[in-house]
């Protein structure tokens, strides 16, 4: 089974937040949440998406 990695630190924050997941869709409601309280990203728009979908890895 494939497991997804994402790390704050991959965009740029200086923060220690990773989530990994099974399924690659898991993971954005997770980044969601933690952006919103650590971050204060209240609206997800397209370029940080976007930049959030390039940091998620696959690693195995
Ligand atoms: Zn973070």
């Amino acid at each position: 089974m494939a497991t997804f990695l994402y790390k704050c630190k991959d965009i740029g924050y200086d923060c220690g937040f990773e989530f990994s997941a099974h399924a690659r869709e898991d993971l954005m409601p997770r980044i969601r949440i933690h952006s919103r309280y650590a971050h204060n990203i209240y609206e997800m728009n397209d370029e940080t998406t976007k930049k959030i979908e390039a940091a998620i890895k696959q690693i195995d």
